[in-house]
């Protein structure tokens, strides 16, 4: 592990040529309502190991199951292939097609490949660990989907754990300088073009809310604009712009955060990590769709140079900003990347995902992202990508009463308005800054781009929400 790109690979799947009979076997089971000998238990990714076979719970019901079904005991399989030192597994993908549910057996990939993640890279590794390597034993006339199911799964998952890698990063390793060179590097690996912009050219430029915001950091802010031209697209196409919020730390500035309201603010990057590595997978995949990514990186910080509640800011929509909250700091960042999307590239929509507020957590709980949406269309696609990856959102309204919360005596707006609809108020005031005729989306992350617990295909920590999902939207277009 010696590179940024460098995952640690636990877990590969790939196609059997041969067949290995002395190799054990991935079973996949309905269990019984009570329990029973030779069959797992009722919970979904409950495994039994028996007879060379090593059997996977998919619940008491064949009603009850879903393509998230095959995911979830993917997941658990994965973690329980990797405690257990096993080297080699076969699966035939006849056991995850004969319950006839769509989409199962790349699922079933997902959850495998998710499942084996760990985030390792500062931990003294005991006992060398062996990879898993899963044997998928395609029917002959199967073998070249099957190939193409198993490559499609791998290069997803392995953005989506890239995120999860990067997110996991403390902020003592990634600020928003270092954050734009991985953002350089990643760009010429995957063939993107990157322009990042300092803060001295974003000053220049006007851009002071982003400006402002990093002003208390030794490291000041960047914007860093990524673009994936598509495979082969009409010469007309417009892109899809994604902007990600990236505070590599918020402490809250002088609005400064609890000393347990702090821990965990790495994550407030994960919006933009997430942009980051959406590109990754589109460019990985070859979407035929013409993507910009645009991530505004700052880190929220104290200092002599900090800015201050009171402070009105100008923004480089020209719009005058007054800050009540330091702490509501995203919104102005995300402000000036919203305006440098719309000058800069004629949006087909604009979607933004940021861990914006804790209202969103109120409100949703870890279950639900919240979306919020100008445009009806987008937001039901959006919506059901969501539940076709299982990374779901919510749809919240932005009715003008919202509007009136965050007007300002002294400036055009300003960045709070109190506890009172406080996650609608962060996307009202995002609204603000998007012209009515662009579609756009924002979805706040804040409640699930990270977990204080694992979950059947995720460990503690990072999630990488929203890889799956924009590729899933970006892959219907
Ligand atoms: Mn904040
Ligand atoms: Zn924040």
């Amino acid at each position: 592990m010696n590179t940024i790109f460098d995952l640690p690979q636990h877990l590969t799947i790939h196609l059997a040529t041969e067949p290995n009979p002395a190799t054990p076997k991935i079973r996949l089971m309905i269990a019984p309502e009570k329990p029973a000998v030779n069959m797992p238990n009722k919970s979904v990714g409950d495994i039994l190991y028996t007879d060379n076979q090593v059997i996977v719970s998919l619940g008491d019901s064949a009603n009850k199951i879903s393509a998230e079904t095959f995911r979830k005991a993917g997941g658990s399989l994965a973690k329980w292939l990797v405690q257990h030192n096993v080297a080699e597994i076969n699966l035939y993908p006849d056991e995850i097609s004969s319950y006839q549910i769509p989409n199962a057996i790349p699922a079933f990939y997902e959850g495998l490949l998710l499942g084996a993640f760990q985030f390792e890279r500062y931990k003294k590794i005991e006992a060398s660990v062996t990879p898993v390597q899963v044997w998928v034993h395609a029917q002959p006339n199967e073998q070249t989907s099957a190939q193409e199911q198993i490559e499609r799964s791998s290069r997803l998952c392995a953005a989506v754990n890239l995120a999860r890698d990067w997110a996991h990063e403390p902020a003592n390793v990634i600020n928003p300088i270092t954050l734009a060179e991985r953002a350089q590097l990643l760009a010429e690996r995957y063939g993107l073009r990157c322009t990042v912009l300092t803060d001295k050219e974003l000053e220049d430029m006007g851009a002071g809310a982003i400006v402002a915001v990093g002003k208390g950091s030794q490291t000041p802010s960047r914007l860093i604009i990524l673009e994936y031209p598509g495979k082969n697209p009409p010469a007309d196409a417009q892109p899809i712009v994604l902007v990600g919020k990236a505070l590599t730390f918020d402490t809250g500035g002088y609005s400064i955060k609890t000393t347990e309201g702090i821990v965990g603010m790495k994550y407030d990057k994960c919006g933009g990590i997430t942009v980051l590595a959406t590109l990754m997978a589109a460019a990985e995949l070859g979407l035929s769709q013409p993507i910009v990514g645009i991530i505004g990186a700052a880190e929220n910080m104290i200092s002599a140079q900090a800015y201050r509640p009171d402070d009105i800011l100008r923004s480089l929509s020209g719009k005058t900003i007054e800050v009540i909250s330091t702490d509501a700091e995203g919104r102005l960042v995300l402000a000036d990347a919203l305006t440098y999307a719309q000058k800069n590239f004629k949006p087909r929509a604009i979607i933004d995902l940021a861990t914006l507020t804790g209202g969103v957590l109120v409100a949703l709980g870890r279950v639900r992202a919240g979306l919020m949406s100008n445009n009806d269309e987008l937001a039901q696609a959006l919506y059901a990508a969501g539940q076709s990856t299982h990374e779901r959102l919510w749809r919240l309204p932005l009715d003008e009463e919202f509007a009136q919360l965050i007007k300002s005596d002294d400036a055009d707006i300003k960045n709070s308005g109190g506890r009172e609809g406080h996650c609608i108020l962060g996307g009202t005031f995002l609204k603000h800054f998007v012209e009515d005729t662009t579609p756009w989306a924002h979805l706040d992350i804040a409640g699930v781009a990270d977990s204080p617990k694992e979950s059947a295909y995720c460990p503690k920590g990072a999630t990488g929400f929203g890889v799956r999902l924009l590729i899933q939207y970006l892959e219907t277009l």
